[in-house]
């Protein structure tokens, strides 16, 4: 076989390997095209520079946060947030997930009411599902700017409009000049209210501030987390703690120091030697242009750890405990077959 028709089956196999994705923004993985037609819509202004073909290029992370706020701009009735959840889904569908749990930012929308929102997002939900058979939680996600007392408020709106498929809050926007110990309150409260946990952190944050994600916070999962291989005391007491992190390859060359995913140096690789659970995700593929299939693929490893990645990636979701155990015999199953079935795989065993 050729190097050639070996990358390609590797690609093939490695967008058919079913898997979960629980790190992905609403707003930013819309597609330019879309982004383009929503604005059209509603008569909203963009930048010149703004084409079907563009290519952003994201110095850093208040870099990214002034472009992707443009997504928000556009998404202005019922319709655009059905429209924008069904293609997401249908993307990362199309790269083997079979499960998704995403984010969207509530208070980037201040036009539109939350439950306008949230029945467009869940309509777009269903379309999903009964198209492409991937099921899906939407995590509504406090933007950590607006502060600890917005917070709050942002729970009551939540609580206010209490869905099946929202099960869990997240954190986002700017990190480091808002360290996760004045949102406190907050994840206390969500706690009592029985919603599970995450927040980004570690992303141009310290790894104080994914300890305190975790101890202050009460988060079961860490959306990036890669400065935690700053401190190796951090790294051995989560490699048997049960938290998980969602990282995203495409996202550090953007945001981080970390640049190259597939150089042993990169964070996510450290991460993966300590022994973290860690699983992949494209975060906002409709700006960084990125794929899951491209995210397993940049990190440049061994076919059986890709695999395993795949396979494990529904441990960190959400789903109950019985319906993970579930999927995830049923995957290892079906990777097994897809691995037969590729002939430069034959020895892998998952
Ligand atoms: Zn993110």
């Amino acid at each position: 076989m050729s190097p050639v028709d070996e990358k390609n089956e590797l690609y093939e196999l490695v967008k058919a390997l079913p898997k979960a994705e629980l790190h992905l923004h609403l707003e930013g993985a819309m597609s330019v095209r879309t982004l383009i037609e929503l604005a059209h819509k509603h008569g909203v202004q963009l930048p010149p520079d703004i084409h079907p073909a563009v290519v952003f290029d994201f110095k850093n992370l208040d870099d990214f946060i002034r472009v992707a706020s443009l997504t928000f701009s556009v998404m202005l009735d019922e319709d655009d947030f059905r429209r924008t959840t069904y293609e997401m889904l249908r993307q990362s569908a199309s790269h083997g997930a079979r499960h998704v749990e995403f984010f969207f930012s509530p208070s980037s929308h201040p036009v539109m009411s939350y439950k306008s929102m949230m029945d467009g997002i869940i309509m777009g939900m269903n379309d999903a599902r009964q198209e492409f058979g991937i099921t899906s939680f939407v995590i509504p996600s406090h933007n950590r700017m607006l502060g600890a007392k917005a917070g709050l408020e942002f729970l009551d709106m939540v609580q206010s409009y209490r869905v099946p498929e929202v099960v869990g809050i997240g954190l986002e926007f700017a990190e480091h000049p808002y360290p996760p110990d004045e949102y406190r309150e907050l994840y206390q409260a969500a706690a009592r209210a029985g919603l599970r946990l995450t927040a980004h952190a570690g992303e141009d944050g310290p790894s104080t501030y994914v300890r305190s994600c975790v101890a202050v916070l009460g988060c079961d999962r860490i959306d990036h987390g890669y400065h935690i291989v700053d401190d190796e005391n951090l790294l051995s007491r989560y490699k048997h703690s049960g938290i998980w992190f969602t990282c995203c390859p495409t996202t550090t060359r953007h945001t981080t120091i970390w640049k190259d995913p597939s150089d042993r140096s990169h964070a996510i690789h450290a991460m993966l030697d300590a022994g973290l659970n860690v699983m992949i995700n494209t975060d906002d593929p409709g700006f960084f242009q990125c794929d899951l299939t491209g995210e397993y693929l940049s990190l440049g490893l061994p076919v059986e750890k890709m695999v395993k990645l795949a396979v494990r990636s529904i441990e960190a979701s959400w789903l109950d405990d019985k319906t993970k155990l579930a999927l995830r015999a049923a995957w290892e199953e079906e990777a097994q077959a897809l691995v037969n079935k590729y002939n430069t795989l034959t020895s892998v065993s998952v």
